[in-house]
């Protein structure tokens, strides 16, 4: 008899546990990051066997699935687009860096097309080589608004990326590559239609906002909250160069400008100090999120800070706190 109660409650436990196994997935760590920026010192960093990645390899090693912004075409060919002033194109090389360390770059940025199509295409395919997916951008119109989609721990992620700082130029068409702008009702659109093929988070991914502005813009502030009544389950952005701090619009998370991350040839302080974006995610949203601070030294290549302050927080918070970097 007690033989049998004994078996009877194991048998229960082992049942809930699946049940809660089941239903409690482990959350899932997404890493973001602003603009990597692999041409002038970086690739030359590169091109002499260094690694502008590697005092933030610990930190990246840690996440699920880190995403970056690539503001730079990684190709041989292509010719400098006309209407730039500055242009910029990394060697092939550059792209051992990445691996490893990003499982997925937006290419919806205002350097992606520096090099026009032919680079751009060529970009596509170092990328595709290396195992490192890309988003924000490719081949036609259709293929630049798909979404990324992460699967973890049965959650499942789309992430879209839009630029809207010009040149217009680099838009993809029907038939003919480049990148997703960032055209308000096709924005909606993508989100909704994320969400019907079954995203539990939709992440947009914006590259927005004036350069050297360290607060985001009125536009910055009423699209966010607009993505976020149209189901976002939070806002990242980069291109200013600083950081445009943080706020919290019905429990979600706003990070509007992450920065620089690995770049040089600024002037300024403000873009020598870039953010990660860490968040933890369940079905329910972002359990916690936290930024941390990344000093970039004069060749581009950003360290920790230990003991900075950036913004942080977690589900049910109104408004952003500020943590300790570790
Ligand atoms: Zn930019």
């Amino acid at each position: 008899m007690k033989m049998a109660l004994f078996y009877r409650s194991t048998a229960t436990s082992a049942f809930f546990c699946l049940l809660v196994g089941l239903t409690h997935a482990d959350p899932v760590t997404l890493l973001f990051a602003g603009d990597l920026m692999l041409a002038d010192g970086p690739g030359q960093t590169i091109a002499q066997g260094g690694d502008p990645l590697a005092p933030l390899a610990a930190i990246l090693k840690e996440a699920d699935y880190r995403i970056g912004n690539l503001e730079v075409p990684i190709a041989t060919g292509g010719q400098p687009h006309a209407s730039k002033i500055v242009s910029f194109r990394a060697d092939p090389r550059v792209v051992t860096v990445l691996q490893g360390r990003f499982d997925a770059v937006s290419l919806a940025n205002n350097h992606s097309g520096d090099y026009g199509h032919e680079a751009f295409i060529e970009t596509m395919q170092h990328l595709d080589h290396a195992g490192i997916a890309h988003f924000g951008g490719g081949p036609n119109l259709a293929a630049a608004h798909r979404p990324l989609w992460i699967e973890r721990n049965g959650l499942k992620i789309a992430v879209l990326g839009y630029n809207e700082f010009k040149p217009r130029a680099f838009q993809a068409g029907p038939n003919w590559p480049g990148i997703a702008w960032s055209e308000d009702d096709l924005v909606i659109a993508d989100i909704r239609a994320a969400k019907a093929a079954g995203a539990d988070l939709v992440i947009p991914f914006m590259h927005w906002g004036w350069e050297k502005e360290t607060q985001p813009s009125e536009r910055q502030k009423v699209f966010a909250r607009k993505m976020i009544d149209e189901g976002a389950a939070l806002v990242v952005g980069s291109h200013p160069h600083v950081t445009q701090g943080a706020e919290i619009y019905k429990g979600k998370p706003i990070v509007y400008s992450l920065g620089n991350l690995v770049f040089d040839g600024f002037d300024y302080p403000e873009a020598e100090r870039g953010w990660l974006l860490r968040l933890t995610l369940d079905k329910s949203g972002v359990l916690s999120w936290e930024t941390l601070a990344a000093q970039i030294d004069d060749s581009g290549t950003p360290w920790p800070v230990a003991g900075a302050f950036t913004p942080c927080g977690r589900a049910g918070d109104t408004t952003p706190a500020e943590c300790s970097n570790p």
